[in-house]
Order: C-alpha cells, then structure tokens, then sequence
C-alpha cells in the first residue's frame, strides 16, 4: 500500500554525508553563514561532506544556541548546506563567489 503522506517536498534536500572528504581545489563558490539569522539549529552540520560547519565560539554571543559559523578554507562550495537550510529549517546561508568572498575580506583562500 503506498504511504499515505507525500514527501516530494524533501526529494531536493540530499542525504547527510557518509564519509568526510576534503578540499582538492578552490571552489568558484563558498558558503557564508548569516550569523544574525542562523538559529543555531545545527541541522545542517551533518549534511556537509566535509565537516566544515561548526558553532561559533561561545564567548562571540554570549548566548546558550550560538549560530554557526563555515571553516571557509576547507569549504568546497557544494551549496548542500545552503540547501538543506533553506528546506528544513530557515534561509540563513549564501552562497558567494570565492573571488568576491577574498576581496571582500581580503584573504587568499587555498586550493
Ligand atoms: S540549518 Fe541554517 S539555521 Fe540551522 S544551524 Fe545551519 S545555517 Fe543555522
Ligand atoms: S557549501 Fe556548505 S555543505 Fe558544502 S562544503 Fe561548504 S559549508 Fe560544507
């Protein structure tokens, strides 16, 4: 018998990660967190391939469910994160360009 509840509202959000990778090159794009409206859920944490989400420090908020924040030179900008918020949660992660990300914060990320 089919299951009564249709869940093709999910069919977008990818399974969480199986195995951690690593970076090989620079991404064309990175995710950036936007600390002010991420609720510190931490729904997306396991679905990153590789495991480059993490809480803020606690004494950056001061607060018991501190956001999260991207390790941005390990990220490789699969866009899964930003996904998976979006979907499940809230809508608190962008994707940028890597170019735009460097010059804005004026670092050189690896890769
Ligand atoms: S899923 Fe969204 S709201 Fe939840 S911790 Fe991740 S970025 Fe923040
Ligand atoms: S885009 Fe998101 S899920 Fe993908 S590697 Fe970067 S932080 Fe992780």
């Amino acid at each position: 018998m089919a299951n009564k509840f249709n869940y093709d509202h999910y069919k977008t959000v990818p399974d969480p990660a199986e195995k951690v990778n690593f970076k090989k090159k620079k991404p064309k794009l990175i995710a950036v967190v936007d600390e002010d409206n991420c609720t510190g859920c931490q729904v997306c944490v396991p679905f990153c391939p590789v495991d480059c989400i993490e809480p803020t420090p606690i004494e950056k908020y001061g607060i018991p469910i501190p956001p999260v924040q991207v390790r941005h030179d390990e990220c490789i900008g699969c866009q899964i994160c930003a996904k998976v918020c979006s979907k499940l949660t809230w809508d608190a992660i962008r994707m940028i360009k890597t170019k735009t990300f460097e010059d804005i914060y004026d670092i050189t990320l690896s890769g």
